[in-house]
């Protein structure tokens, strides 16, 4: 069973299961998307207005739709895909009312909460988020942990994260350029996987599965980016047919009790 931790919700949908159907996912953690969703980005006029809407909506005020509208309407937009495609709901750290938007994403039947933005100085805020997911037990929470997230954010991150032994916490695109940090703080955690999305390039990959085969998992991003940019730098790596299989899968799996065959 191949699954892909970490991709956005595209439009139309098909864009992103024929990706899957491409590289042979069965499964995927799909986020919601209030920026990209596939659509074509080639003049640099379009790049600004698509990293403009991204700069917004980092910003307390970034959102015109409710957090809960987001949810609902991934959640419906999902329902056809059952088994297939498994929702992240939104959550908005700046509201106070995050344990009530926690619960909304519950109910609305979704699967995790992520991509979590805008840690960057605010770490703290997470705190219910994590403290929410440790009373769920294993129910997935996915942070952005690549620019704008520092070093002491991410350090700051580790440790929030060893306070909640039960919370079960995806850290996103490997650490970005804090690759190294994030690894060596990923070894003393159980609660932590790693997210291979958006990584920095090959040699950060390679490292992070030779020294962590059981810690890292299958991410790619899409449609930021494609499934066979990381396929592509996994098949070069070469790697023996179970590590390959722990990477695409089975690590997410065993991480989380999935079983959503
Ligand atoms: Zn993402």
């Amino acid at each position: 069973m191949r699954i892909d931790i970490h991709v956005h919700d595209t439009e139309p949908i098909e864009l992103l299961l024929s990706s899957m159907e491409r590289n042979g996912f069965d499964q995927a953690f799909v986020c919601s998307s209030a920026v990209a969703k596939g659509e074509k980005v080639r003049s640099l006029a379009d790049a600004k207005a698509v990293l403009g809407n991204v700069a917004r909506a980092q910003t307390a005020e970034g959102s015109k739709r409710s957090v809960q509208e987001v949810n609902l309407a991934l959640a419906e937009k999902l329902t056809p895909y059952a088994g297939r495609l498994f929702g992240f709901g939104k959550v908005d750290l700046y509201d106070r009312e995050i344990e009530a938007q926690m619960q909304s994403i519950v109910d609305a039947g979704l699967y995790g909460v992520g991509e979590i933005i805008g840690i960057h100085e605010h770490v703290d805020l997470l705190r219910p988020v994590l403290s929410f997911s440790q009373t769920q037990g294993s129910f997935p929470v996915f942070i952005h942990c690549d620019f704008p997230v520092e070093k002491e954010d991410l350090h700051a991150l580790f440790d929030l994260i060893g306070e909640y032994p039960v919370a079960r916490v995806i850290v996103g695109h490997l650490g970005g350029n804090h690759w190294i940090d994030a690894l060596e703080r990923v070894a003393d955690l159980d609660n932590c996987i790693i997210d291979i999305s958006e990584v920095v390039n090959y040699v950060p990959l390679s490292v992070a599965i030779t020294e962590y085969p059981e810690k890292i998992a299958f991410g790619s991003d899409f449609p930021w980016d494609l499934q066979e940019v990381n396929l592509a730098r996994l098949n070069q790596m070469d790697l023996d047919d179970k590590t390959k299989g722990h990477v695409l899968g089975q690590n997410v799996q065993r991480f989380l009790e999935w079983n959503h065959e």
